[in-house]
């Protein structure tokens, strides 16, 4: 597959869908997928690591980098105080060598992404029942009930732009969804573009 550019694939859907997890577990499980680290205002939670869960940046910084043209696509979704942001810099460059880099953003952010790159393969998440987002977001423990009041309302939102993406995966369970990817990609090219021919052994010589 030498010579040919990498595709885009978008995993998206409402918050509290499982979209972190389901990637964790997809980078994991194929290893020539490229994630892009996102940027954002929002601080760091527990555990979460610059350059690895986001480049973290403050709000000027984020601003000037906007203006600059630096990014693919970015949103501060209403419902949200923060910022997120796709760096062309994490994507442009990979494409061009072939690789498939891998998105986890919002709808808003997805919709923009289709409209500059029209042939990606885009993914929507969606929960098995209304009330799986509730529940995970309130297990999640980090946001403020007004906060996670705002991120319900824009997730209810969110499920009326399934029909928008190119594939829909219901999260019945993480193995199920990521099963269900794993066949998207596979269908999309995605067995070639990772199969690495190990090099012929040269033959003895004589
Ligand atoms: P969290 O604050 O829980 O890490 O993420 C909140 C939401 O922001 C998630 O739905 C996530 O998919 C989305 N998000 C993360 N990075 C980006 C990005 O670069 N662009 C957009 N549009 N959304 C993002």
């Amino acid at each position: 597959m030498e010579g040919q550019p990498g595709k885009l694939v978008v995993i998206s859907g409402p918050s509290g869908v499982g979209k972190t997890t389901l990637l964790r577990r997809l980078l994991a499980d194929l290893p020539a997928l490229v994630p892009s680290v996102s940027a954002t205002t929002r601080p760091p939670r527990a555990g979460e690591h610059e350059g690895i869960d986001y480049h973290f940046l403050a709000v000027d910084e984020f601003e000037r980098r906007r203006a600059a043209g630096e990014f693919l696509e970015c949103c501060r979704v209403y419902g949200r105080q923060h910022w997120y942001g796709t760096l062309v810099a994490e994507v442009a460059p990979r494409l061009a060598a072939g690789k498939w880099v891998v998105l986890e953003i919002d709808v808003e952010g997805t919709l923009a992404v289709h409209g500059r790159y029209p042939q990606a393969i885009t993914i929507f998440v969606e929960p098995s029942h209304p009330d799986q987002l509730f529940d995970r977001l309130q297990g999640r423990g980090t946001e403020s009930p007004e906060a996670m009041a705002r991120r319900l309302e824009v997730a209810r939102r969110e499920l009326h732009e399934a029909h928008r993406y190119r594939h829909r995966v219901v999260n019945e369970s993480v193995d199920a969804a990521l099963a269900g990817i794993k066949g998207i990609l596979a269908a999309e090219g995605f067995a070639d573009a990772a199969r690495h021919d190990p090099p012929p052994i040269p033959a003895p010589a004589r």
